[in-house]
């Protein structure tokens, strides 16, 4: 992407589009994709719906609310897909019954909701990497800022070191929503073995082995965009972590207790209901 773009706007989603069956009756599932409660398998899926709520919630508090747009989702332990948020809903408002699960061919198999259209960001990730069982798909303002501006994400605080380096990469094919299966795969491409890209003029994709991991990436993404942009506020940057000790960093200030700590605290902080 060679030039300023104008805005683009997140268009609805398509309202219930589903390519081969027909939305279900209110109140009904379709042939019970959710398996039997007491089974093993239902043992696995409802905890994951829970987090996949959880983690919208914690992102719809955390600077990631763009009205009823952004997703986060789950690998299904069964292989039929991903659990994934709702669409016409907004972070904060999504609960356990709100987490759909859509098949690899973007079919909604369970659930009583619409699906959002951008649905091959996260089947596509999936697909291309088998160490992926959760993703994230929002529109954060000051992420979208240092994309648009051109900038390398720089490690100016703790937040940054998560990431960089390398540089986080950018995905600037279009800025369009990501509706196809191709375009899907191309984000996959664009992040090939890390856990963060910036969609240029449109907002950010983060990825991890579960939930927690995706959605804590999310919001430390941001927090470090907004820490850069403040940074620009008072000039050009001077000083920030070297490359050695940035990834010092990534494994003392973000060790696995300290992100089970943050996780714990994102959800203990959440706003009552
Ligand atoms: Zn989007």
């Amino acid at each position: 992407m060679s030039e300023p773009r104008a805005g683009v706007e997140d268009p609805a989603p398509e309202a219930g589009a589903r390519p081969k069956d027909p939305a279900p009756e209110a109140g009904t599932r379709p042939k019970d994709a959710r398996p039997e409660a007491g089974t093993r398998a239902e043992d696995a899926v409802v905890p994951l719906c829970e987090l996949v709520a959880l983690g919208c919630r914690i992102l719809g508090a955390n600077g990631h609310a763009d009205y009823v747009w952004g997703h986060v989702s789950a690998r299904d332990p069964l292989g039929r897909g991903i659990w994934m948020k709702a669409a016409t809903y907004g972070f904060e408002e999504i609960t356990v019954d709100h987490v759909i699960l859509v098949s690899f061919e973007g079919d909604v198999l369970d659930g009583d909701h619409p699906r959002h259209s951008e649905w091959p960001i996260h089947t596509e990730i999936m697909r291309a990497r088998p160490d992926v069982g959760a993703a994230v798909h929002s529109h954060p303002p000051h992420a979208i800022a240092i994309g648009a501006a051109g900038r390398p994400l720089l490690p100016l605080s703790h937040a940054g070191t998560l990431f960089v380096p390398p540089d986080v990469p950018r995905f600037t094919k279009t800025a369009d929503l990501i509706v196809t299966r191709e375009l899907g795969a191309c984000v996959a491409e664009c992040l090939g073995a890390l856990d963060a890209v910036l969609l240029v003029n449109h907002g950010i994709v983060t990825s991890g082995q579960e939930v927690r991991d995706a959605v804590i990436r999310a919001v430390l993404l941001e927090k470090a965009a907004h820490q850069q942009i403040l940074t620009h506020a008072c000039g050009e940057p001077r000083f920030w972590s070297s490359d050695e000790e940035s990834v010092a960093k990534r494994h003392n200030v973000w060790s696995e207790a300290h992100l089970v700590m943050l996780w714990e605290y994102l959800s203990r902080s959440l706003p009552p209901g």
